[in-house]
């Protein structure tokens, strides 16, 4: 991916927005340390009976200094830090041979590609392989489709030369590229591949490619319905839901937090009045009509930049294999495709959020970064969207042009 870029610039956003749960070999290096004595009390936090850094009020690492950097990097070196720490914002997962490295957007710097070639982490890659026990072990390929035998090489290269080719066609408007996307994933979703296996499948998938973009000229497409746009917004609610270990200890039991979420979960899906908190860092309260008013991307003063991030984004999930297999809960190529498309939905009904927000009738370029960072943070880790339910969603949704739509209304009109 020389197209992709990352060095840490400290900013700290990862800092203030993960909760880092610590391994074995982290408890004895905080220890050796000495931070209880240093802080006057212990840096760890127990929660379900698993140990995590503890953070601060605000949610921020109890390490985080005010300029920024972390306390332990600072005074001891980058390798003193908990691995989690070390290893954000590469997503690792083993492969059948080697290993697959993607990149998470909720960095700042990977949003903004400022830094050095990814190749220049190959060193620190290394390391992480070795002393993450869950890398050792090698993970089969990914399944084309559920039910079916792993995607070969050949598969999995011709379909991605094909959305490749496709995502970088500048010669055609974004919003469309975008709409292809949903339609080959659609597409793919509803048809019986146990027989359109190798060549058939790459003859298939070129010839998926060459309709674009005539095909979705003879498909025009309505809006979504009630029931389609209420299963965007509860896949928007999925995807920033975000439990905060101090929250549970402190102030709310699991059942208060499992209502919690019932009754918020309830108000995105009737999608009436005002919305209810999602995260700490997105608003809350904002009128749902004034997020669906709120104007096309294209309009946007930033559009160019908002479709260069975009298309950073997916070329990077998907050549950093992070949709499927052992990257994104065993899922198989076809559901790592249609989820990949609810995702730039949820993160464009996230931008639109924000943009509403604060009364703007367009979306910003800082929009944008909130909602994909904020649905990449989640995706392929937290484990309620790599549940039964969400592909009960994707099943409902690749009916009847329902991801097609989806997209369209939150990203494109
Ligand atoms: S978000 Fe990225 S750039 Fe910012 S501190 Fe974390 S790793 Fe560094």
């Amino acid at each position: 991916m020389k197209w992709q870029q990352y060095s840490c610039h400290g900013c700290g956003v990862c800092c203030r927005d993960f909760t880092v749960q610590l391994r074995e070999e982290d408890l004895l290096k905080l220890e050796e340390q000495s931070w209880d004595r240093i802080l006057g009390e212990s840096p760890i936090v127990h929660f379900r009976g698993s140990p995590y850094l503890k953070r601060n009020d605000d949610g921020s690492c109890v390490f985080l200094k005010e300029d920024g950097l972390c306390r332990i990097h600072a005074d001891h070196g980058f390798a003193a830090k908990p691995i989690a720490c070390q290893v954000f914002p590469f997503n690792l997962a083993p492969g059948e041979s080697k290993l697959r490295v993607g990149v998470n957007y909720l960095c700042r710097s990977v949003q903004e590609n400022k830094g050095a070639e990814l190749e220049t982490h190959l060193p620190d890659l290394r390391r992480f392989a070795e002393e993450l026990p869950e890398l050792a072990a090698p993970a089969p390929e990914a399944r084309l489709a559920r039910g079916l035998e792993p995607a070969s090489r050949r598969e999995r290269q011709a379909l991605l030369s094909v959305l490749d080719g496709w995502l970088l066609s500048d010669d055609i408007a974004f919003s469309v590229r975008l709409d292809g996307v949903a339609w080959i994933a659609q597409s793919l979703g509803n048809a019986r591949l146990d027989d359109v296996r190798e060549d058939r499948f790459t003859d298939l998938v070129r010839l998926l490619g060459e309709a674009l973009p005539g095909e979705l000229e003879l498909l025009p497409i309505e809006p979504p319905t009630g029931r389609q746009s209420a299963l965007l917004r509860q896949a928007s609610f999925a995807r920033t839901e975000d439990p905060r270990i101090n929250d549970g200890n402190r102030h709310r039991g699991r059942l208060m937090t499992t209502l919690s979420q019932l009754r918020r979960n309830r108000s995105m899906r009737r999608g009436r009045g005002l919305t209810p908190k999602l995260s700490v860092v997105l608003p809350e309260g904002v009128d749902f009509r004034a997020i669906e008013g709120v104007g096309p991307f294209v309009e946007s003063p930033d559009s160019s930049e908002i479709d260069e991030l975009c298309l950073r984004w997916i070329r990077s999930s998907l050549h950093g294999s992070r949709l499927w297999g052992s990257a994104h809960y065993g899922w198989s190529i076809v559901d790592g495709l249609q989820s990949m498309v609810l995702n730039i939905a949820c993160a464009g009904w996230i931008a639109r959020l924000c943009s509403a927000a604060d009364s703007r009738p367009m979306v910003r370029l800082e929009d944008v970064r909130t909602g994909i960072g904020r649905v990449d943070r989640h995706a392929g880790r937290a484990p309620w969207l790599g549940s039964p339910i969400e592909l009960v969603r994707l099943r409902y949704l690749r009916l009847d042009d329902g991801l097609r739509r989806i997209l369209r209304a939150n990203w494109s009109s």
